[in-house]
């Protein structure tokens, strides 16, 4: 029996983690859960699979979590703050970590459970993206095992399994891309917060599916993808499949093509990192093949879709470019997704502060945590004056 805790739990990758853990009362035991603002249907998944502790990581709603537990009669302990989830990542009483706390807020947490060397399936992107080399560093060191939950890395963690040293060193990752919901719009200068939040293939949270709008989330990928496998950016393509059918692929030295299939359900990859080596059931419809019919490839379009080429371009810039990149995105969605600035103008902030904001490549994980503060605050005040100046 292994001890599970989601950090998360309320989102979209926390409820398909759910999910799965359902299937598996004998094999995992969920043992706390966290949330940062929902708190009732925190307690209300405390209570469903009989947790020991509930946290939220706002520390206003502590209160509110234990009326709510309360009302439902859960005796799982209540606790509150960003404190209380970093702990409960490293706590001896847990096994396996979910990682599945949207944005840069899930850095630290990533950072404490490779520190306690835990199985850590990680879905927080921005982690990867933030942490880079520093993480997989950590990893390393304190013999943690990191699972990727994002399904194209899932895809290329499974692509690679059983390869050489060698061969790995001479492959190239083809990342899949959906292309989002406006691949074959030409003007993005109008598109409105309700089409930039529903996706065609998947079902996310709204941050996510933004980015997935703008390409950024594929360019956060490229990103990911260079610190989890260790592979140069020249050695990352990118290619447009609207059919999200295969997740992602890895080239071979010998022109042979691995690639890696299945529905896009993400009980898919956290089954397959849960169960590694092995494989179990997710509770996800196999694919038919017969209905699907055809699987189409097109190159992106970075004119439209600047942000992808952005991540390259922050890969070679190093430093702290990714963190900046990150920490605009983050803010230019936030914005947008308030009505305060266009769909556009995120990458225009995006741009703005990769060569405005330059400080220099982190060593420690504070270091890491203050650039993404400046550049935050930095980004704030840019989207505050955009939309000052819109309303003149
Ligand atoms: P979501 O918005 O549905 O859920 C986010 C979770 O994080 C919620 O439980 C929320 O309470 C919590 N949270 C929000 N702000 C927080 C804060 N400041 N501190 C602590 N917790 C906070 O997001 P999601 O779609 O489940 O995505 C989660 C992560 O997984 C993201 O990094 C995303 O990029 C990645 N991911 C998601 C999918 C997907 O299918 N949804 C696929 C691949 C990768
Ligand atoms: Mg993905």
């Amino acid at each position: 029996m292994q001890n599970v805790a989601i950090l998360g739990a309320t989102g979209s990758i926390g409820k398909s983690t759910l999910g799965v853990l359902e299937l598996y009362p004998d094999k995992f035991r969920l043992y706390a859960v966290t949330a940062h603002s929902r708190v009732k249907e925190l307690a209300e998944i405390a209570k469903r699979f009989n947790v020991s502790l509930a946290v939220t990581s706002d520390p206003s709603k502590l209160e509110a979590l234990k009326e709510a537990l309360a009302a439902i009669g859960c005796n799982a302990r209540a606790e509150a703050g960003a404190e209380a989830v970093a702990r409960l990542a490293a706590s001896p009483e847990v096994d396996i970590v979910v990682g599945a706390i949207v944005g840069a807020a899930g850095i630290v947490s990533t950072f404490r459970a490779a520190e306690a060397g835990k199985k850590l399936l990680l879905a927080n992107k921005e982690s990867v993206v933030c942490g880079g080399k520093l993480l997989m560093d950590t990893v390393k060191r304190c013999g943690a095992t990191l699972m990727p939950v994002d399904s194209e890395h899932n895809a290329i963690f499974q692509c690679l399994v059983g390869e050489t040293e060698r061969s790995r060193e001479k492959a190239r990752i083809i990342l899949t891309a959906s292309g989002g919901p406006f691949r074959t719009r030409k003007d993005l200068s109008d598109v409105t917060i309700e089409e930039a939040t529903h996706h065609p293939n998947w079902s996310m949270g709204r941050k996510i599916t933004v980015d997935s709008a703008t390409l950024m989330n594929k360019g956060l990928e490229v990103i990911e993808a260079r610190w989890l496998f260790d592979f140069l950016p020249e050695r990352i393509d990118v290619v447009v499949h609207p059919q999200s059918i295969i997740h992602s692929m890895v080239e071979y030295e010998d022109g042979v093509v691995i690639a890696q299939m299945g529905a896009p359900d993400m009980k898919n990859t956290i089954a397959y990192s849960l169960a590694y080596p092995d494989r179990f059931t997710a509770g996800v419809t196999p694919l038919k093949f017969s209905q699907i019919k055809t699987l189409t490839f097109e190159d992106p379009d970075l004119n439209r879709f600047p942000q992808l080429g952005y991540a390259y371009e922050a890969l070679k810039m190093g430093g702290s470019a990714s963190i900046v990149l990150n920490a605009a995105n983050e803010i230019g969605v936030e914005a947008f997704l308030e009505g305060r600035i266009g769909f556009t103008d995120i990458a225009v902030l995006c741009r703005s502060m990769m060569y405005g904001f330059q400080p220099p490549a982190p060593t420690t994980l504070e270091e890491i945590l203050e650039t993404d503060r400046q550049a935050r605050e930095l980004a704030r005040a840019w989207a505050d004056g955009y939309s000052e100046h819109r309303r003149d």
